[in-house]
Parts: structure tokens; sequence; C-alpha cells
């Protein structure tokens, strides 16, 4: 089986980054030093988002997908095969979401009256592209249409918690969604939505969260919010470095390592160890705490830069990690069956801590990206 991941074309200002970009337009406009490749958490959520999409869409059930190979979309219109494998760990996160959204589309099924969509491109240069072209996509989008009600259902893989209460990412794919079931179905203005449903699926953190807000409230007060923000982006366009703002937006943030207000919190830190903590009072110890993290933005930065230079003095890149994988997750779901463990099938590494698992039905994989050690780690190598 193969899992088809569509590329999604990459726009800076997007619904995901709209916590940020609302409060620090600046982030937006400042270069994205730290943004070469995406992360293997950022990564392995694309692929479960894909393979969510496909087990709604065919009503398969997660766990028979374990095993399938993904297959990405290439610029000439072409597929090309990737080395990722569809495990029973992403068959377990993404359960939860499919069987919510295939639960919702099956209660309320009725064609006319409901409407739904996976993975629904959405434009919002009607909002703000003013400043430059904004793309998102929606995880699970239905209209329905009998009680005027729009539901937004958002895939969380990551542990931090996201709540869907004044959540903007979710409420700017209200907005684009309508827009965009408005251009295909007149009714949606006819017949208005009244209320939106907001719901995020994260199963490693709160599980399932929803709340319903009312159109002519709380979604008129974000709509401001969002004319104000178009003209902040084009302010902070013309000017970056003149308005940051810090806040909470910041942990995110891909223009960290070139924001002015975080280069200044180091500088203060280095000055502020002038003195040794013993030394300093209540304030200042606190002081150096709050500013510890951006001077952890500068060593990171570093690593990165000599990861660019493939090592540095002292310094040498070692091979990726490695684990375990199912050469056939069929043949190592049939032999785990045989000894009595029940589907969905654990990984190689769990299943070989419980139970007596032949070696020819695993082989490693790298795992992650090439890192940096010091040249004599005796750990570098090593899976
Ligand atoms: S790190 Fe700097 S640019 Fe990024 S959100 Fe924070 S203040 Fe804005």
């Amino acid at each position: 089986m193969k899992i088809q991941v569509y590329s999604s074309h990459h726009t800076r200002i997007s619904p995901s980054g709209a916590h940020r970009w609302l409060n620090c337009p600046s982030s937006v406009f400042l270069p994205h030093l730290g943004e070469e490749g995406e992360s293997e958490a950022a990564w392995n959520g694309t692929l479960m988002h894909a393979a969510a999409a496909k087990a709604i869409i065919q009503r398969l059930r997660p766990s028979v997908m374990v095993g399938a190979t993904f297959t990405k979309s290439n610029e000439n219109g072409g597929w090309e095969d990737l080395p990722d494998t569809f495990t029973p760990e992403m068959a377990e996160t993404i359960r939860p979401y499919v069987e919510y959204c295939r639960e919702m589309a099956s209660v309320l099924g009725d064609k006319e009256a409901f409407v739904w969509e996976v993975e629904m491109p959405l434009d919002f240069d009607f909002l703000l592209g003013k400043a430059e072209a904004v793309r998102g996509t929606a995880d699970f989008v239905a209209w329905d249409r009998a009680n005027g009600l729009l539901h937004i259902v958002d895939l969380k893989t990551g542990h931090w918690p996201v709540s869907p209460v004044d959540n903007p990412q979710l409420m700017l794919y209200a907005m684009g969604a309508a827009k965009a079931i408005a251009n295909a179905d007149p009714r949606f203005i006819t017949e208005p939505t009244r209320r939106v449903t907001f719901t995020i699926v994260q199963p490693k953190a709160g599980g399932v969260q929803s709340v319903t807000v009312d159109v002519s409230k709380e979604l008129r007060v974000f709509f401001n919010q969002v004319m104000e923000a178009t003209d902040a982006l084009d302010r902070a366009m013309k000017d970056p470095e003149a308005h940051v703002v810090e806040g909470l937006w910041c942990k995110f943030c891909p223009a960290a390592a070139a924001c002015p207000a975080k280069l200044g919190n180091a500088v203060e830190f280095v000055e502020l160890m002038a003195q040794s903590p013993q030394d300093m009072g209540d304030r200042e110890v606190a002081r150096l705490l709050e500013l510890a993290p951006d001077v952890n933005l500068w060593i990171k930065e570093a690593k990165r830069e000599a990861v660019k230079r493939n090592g540095v003095p002292g310094w040498r890149i070692a091979p990726p990690r490695r684990k375990r994988v199912w050469k056939d997750a069929t043949a190592a779901e049939r032999y785990l069956a045989a000894n009595g463990v029940k589907t969905p099938i654990p990984s190689p590494a769990q299943a070989i801590k419980k139970h007596t698992v032949p070696d020819d039905l695993w082989h490693w994989e790298a795992t992650g990206s090439q890192r940096l050690v010091r040249d004599d780690s005796p750990f570098g190598d090593q899976a």
C-alpha cells in the first residue's frame, strides 16, 4: 500500500503561525535562519496527516496501513517514493482523529445537508494578501447545513498542548473554509452559518477538545484583529527590526536567531554574568533564568553553522541515529499473532523486549539527520 503525500507551497504567513505573526508581524520578515529542512517531528506529522486523510476517505482502520510506504508529489506532476514507512505508533496517533471524523461523516452523512472535505486547501489573500500570499490546508472541514454549523477539526501529532479556545489558526481556517464553501455553493450565503465548532484532536496531549463560537461575536472580533494585523504586517515588512514584540509566541519562531530582541537578551545575560549568581539579588537571578533560553538560541545557531560547514576544529559530523523497523509489517503481524500478540503490533524495539523475534523480520533504518559531536566522543557513531 502507498500513501500519497502532496507537496505544499510554503508561505511565510500561514495559519499555523498565526498566534506568532498576529502578535509579532516582524517574525514574518526577519530572516528565517534555522529553516533549512523540516524537523523529524514536523516531517512525521506531515506523513501522519497524509495517512489520516487516506484512512478517512477510504474508510480504512489506521492499523491496516501499518507497513505502507509513502510517495510524494513533485514539481513535474510525478510521484517520488520516500524511504519512510507507516508505523504502529503512527497508526495509534492518528486513530482517534480518524474515528472522530469518520463518526461525524457517517452520523451526518446526508450529502445534501452535510458536506465534508479532508486536507482542504485554503487561501487567505482576501484577508491578508497585501503583504504577500497566505495559504494553508485545513485537516477536516464539515458544513452541517441543516444546523447552520461549520466544523473545523485539526489533528495535532505533537506533545505541546494546543487548545481550540481562542485559537487563531482554527479561526483563520473557518474564514478560509467559509469563502471556499461559499464559492462552491451559494446556499452557504443564503442560509447563513451562525456557529462554528473548533475541535483539536491531540492524542499525545489532551485528547479531543471542542469549543463552539458564534460567528457574529467571537469570529467578528477576530476578523477585526486580522484587519489590524494587515496594516501591522505592512509596517513590519518595511522595517522588521523596528517592530519585534516578544511574548509566549516566540517559542517556535523561525526568525528567533535573527531577532534583535533575542540578541539583546543574550547580551544582557552575558553582562549579568560578570557577577556570580551567588552574589546576585533575587531579581537578578530571576532575570538570568528568564534570559537563559535566549542564550540557547545562539548555541543552537552555532551548532547549525558547524553542521553547515561539515564540522569545525574539534567537532565532526556523526551519522544519524538508527531505529529498528519491520521489513514487512504483514509478515511481522502474522508472526506476532502466532505468538499471541494482538494488533496493533508493537514496534520491533518493543516486541524484542518481550518476545523472541527473528532477526530477518526487521532491519535498521536511519532516523533524523546528521549530528554534531565532539571529535573524541565515544558515542558519536553508535545507533
Ligand atoms: S523571536 Fe523575535 S521575531 Fe520572533 S516572535 Fe519573538 S520577538 Fe518576534
